[in-house]
């Protein structure tokens, strides 16, 4: 089964996540945005073996800390999406422009798509491509257990900004409406900023995508 541990990074408190498959304790983390010392302290204190970084997309929150992660653990970068590439260059003018830590651009080592598959040990997480907020913005989704990690493109109550370059309402609502909500009404969504929710929440009280709306 997959399990996971969220832990709220950098100044903005995006939520990164430890995720596991509980047999094997294999992980991967999910937008190591920063305060990487923070995550590997975390990650030891759970007992898990680090194998990869998985990301949503590419806005500094979330993968700040990939290239120094990825260059002192030795680790594959998997995702986002190729659409998100001008976000990951554009990563040093991103961390100068908000006050991080210097942020170096990287290559994915697996670019996702939309219908892939992540394996983490024995669990399988679903790949959805989800653009709006970002072009090549990503969910993670595991359907055994009703989790679904979605960035910035749903919040509890709110949902993506789409004010950045490529950035589009439509599409976001169509990715949330057509992508997200299939998942099922009872399945919990981990969001890139704020508490957790269910999408039948969201369906009933998000005054952005709820039915009827
Ligand atoms: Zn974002
Ligand atoms: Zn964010």
């Amino acid at each position: 089964m997959l399990r996971y541990h969220t832990i709220p990074v950098t100044p903005f408190q995006q939520n990164c996540s430890l995720v596991w498959c509980d047999e094997t304790m294999e992980a991967a983390v999910i937008d190591p945005g920063g305060d990487l010392d923070v995550v590997l302290a975390e990650a030891q204190r759970l007992g898990l073996a680090l194998k990869q970084i998985l990301l949503t997309h590419a806005h500094i929150d979330h993968a700040g800390g990939t290239a120094t992660l990825a260059e002192r653990l030795r680790l594959p970068i998997v995702g986002p999406h190729p659409g998100d590439r001008f976000w990951i260059d554009g990563l040093p003018q991103q961390s100068a422009m908000f006050g991080f830590p210097p942020a170096g651009p990287f290559t994915p080592t697996r670019w996702l798509a939309d219908g892939d598959t992540v394996q983490v040990g024995r669990s399988t997480l679903n790949v959805r491509h989800c653009p709006g907020h970002t072009p090549g913005h990503v969910v993670f989704h595991s359907p055994e257990a009703k989790r679904a990690f979605v960035g910035d493109v749903l919040f509890a109550g709110s949902i993506g900004r789409t004010d950045f370059p490529q950035g589009n309402h439509e599409q976001l609502i169509d990715s949330i409406r057509q992508r997200l909500w299939p998942m099922g009404d009872d399945t919990v969504f981990i969001p890139g900023h704020g508490p957790e929710s269910t999408f039948g929440r969201e369906r009933r009280s998000n005054p952005f995508v709820r039915d009827g709306a």
